[in-house]
């Protein structure tokens, strides 16, 4: 056994060695809180939930760090439409993005931001204009001097003469070469500022996550993520800073990128208008079939949002759900606690394997259909019923997908206790001999879309 991970630094699946023997320390760009979050958002928290459940379950400690950044353009931008502060504009935001983690029951990392650490910032930006990779503009902007670091471009694989004659590349004259990028930009009157050796400004964006990896995991850490739209220039940016500022190399031994969320053939994104907000999916489907939703495409890949899909993923949280159900009511009490062993190296090398959670899936359904061959038996085993439905409980768990009682789709309001006390009065009645009371409640429960089934270890139910 061993955990393979795709890393965009060397383009290559390798097996994971961590900095120190069975902990794992990640760092994940995180967002700008200036709106609701919507599913591109929540799609690289959700796969880092997963994989951090995975490295668990490998026996690994893991910290995870993600960052807000409460200061930039965007916020000053929408805090002054909205005629508040950026403060309270970025905290009504990572606030609101907490809820959204807390409802799709993603466990919460370390959140820094970037308002609450200048101090480091500052001494990352310090280091680079020590060491000459970074030199002051007449204005007081401070600027990441490219040419000096022979390694930039090394994540993206791109060369810098390239990207000079290829890119569309603003002539800016506090800039000594088109290329270099912002670490510090010199007070506007009417923003947020913070005082420095260099004059009053705020940090660029780039040079947060470089400071705030190091300073929470160390000059050299395991793992950095984030989304595939941050591989240049973000990405190589921070490795730039990073690696010139300490001179430790590398900055991040592995690289993992997730895929873009599209809808309509274009990226899901706040300007283009063509997004769907947690709470709105929410409002339709339960937590679960939106993670059920996400994991079935490997977090690398693109998932292009249909809401047919959705739906559809929703009836296959339901058949799973009847499955189980049924398989509670036909093992007789029959607890296992084992797992198919078959099934559980299949899933686990499905894990292994770069945390392919569409495959993992996917074995999570043939045991599902091996629980459903075992129910239409004519002669079904409850050990063997209550074999597979811990098996597929299990798996799925592991997942963080957890099997709830409430219903996926057309919520009928009845729950399932009533539902069983139903089967009990029926069960009396016939004792009793009184059919035509049993055949009543029969009815009644098929008017509201109960099914029942009577077998020969009892009755079970499933809604229609
Ligand atoms: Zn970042």
């Amino acid at each position: 056994m061993s955990l393979t991970i795709y890393n965009t630094l060397t383009h290559d699946k390798e097996v994971f060695e961590p900095r120190e023997p069975g902990k794992v320390g990640i760092y994940a760009c995180g967002l700008t809180p200036q709106g609701p979050a919507h599913l591109g958002h929540m799609r690289g928290a959700l796969a880092f939930d997963v994989i951090r459940r995975w490295f668990k379950y490998r026996g690994y400690d893991v910290t995870m760090v993600q960052n807000f950044t409460d200061v930039d353009d965007k916020i000053i931008r929408k805090a002054a439409e909205e005629g508040i502060g950026t403060v309270e504009l970025a905290t009504r935001y990572s606030n609101n993005y907490l809820a959204d983690w807390n409802s799709l029951g993603i466990t919460p990392v370390e959140f820094v931001k970037v308002t609450e650490n200048i101090p480091a910032i500052l001494q990352l930006i310090a280091q680079l204009l020590e060491r000459e990779h970074a030199y002051v503009a007449e204005n007081g902007d401070v600027y990441f001097s490219v040419r000096t670091f022979p390694d930039y471009g090394k994540l993206s694989r791109r060369r810098s003469d390239e990207m000079e004659s290829g890119a569309r590349i603003e002539i800016d004259p506090l800039k000594r070469d088109p290329l270099d990028f912002a670490l510090w930009k010199a007070e506007r009157p009417g923003e947020p500022s913070w005082p420095s050796p260099w004059g009053p400004g705020r940090p660029g964006w780039h040079i947060e996550c470089s400071a705030l990896a190091q300073k929470f995991l160390g000059l050299s850490f395991d793992i950095h993520a984030g989304g595939i739209d941050l591989l240049f220039p973000h990405h190589e940016n921070e490795i730039a800073q990073g690696e010139a500022g300490t001179g430790c190399v590398p900055f991040a031994r592995v690289w993992m990128h997730w895929g873009s969320v599209n809808a309509g053939g274009e990226k899901m994104s706040k300007s283009l208008g063509n997004f769907f907000t947690i709470k709105e999916i929410l409002a339709e489907y339960p937590a679960q079939v939106l993670r059920l939703y996400l994991l079935s495409t490997h977090y690398r890949a693109p998932i292009d949002y249909a809401p047919e899909r959705l739906a559809e993923t929703a009836r296959s949280y339901d058949r799973l759900r009847k499955a189980l159900s049924t398989a509670d009511q036909m093992s007789n009490g029959a607890v296992v606690d084992t797992v198919s062993p078959l099934h559980l190296a299949k899933f686990e090398d499905s894990m292994d394997d770069d945390f392919n959670s569409a495959a993992a899936l996917g074995v999570v359904f043939e045991a599902l259909s091996e629980l459903n061959k075992e129910i239409a038996s004519p002669t079904p085993a409850p050990a063997e019923i209550a074999f597979y439905s811990s098996t597929v409980r299990k798996l799925i768990g592991s997942l963080g997908i957890e099997l709830t009682s409430q219903e996926a789709s057309a919520p009928d309001g009845l729950t399932d206790a009533l539902i069983e006390h139903a089967l009990a009065w029926r069960k009396l009645a016939r004792e009793s001999k009184n059919y035509g009371l049993s055949d009543r409640i029969r009815d009644d429960l098929k008017s509201l879309g109960i099914i029942l089934e009577d077998r020969p270890q009892g009755t079970t139910w499933q809604r229609s």
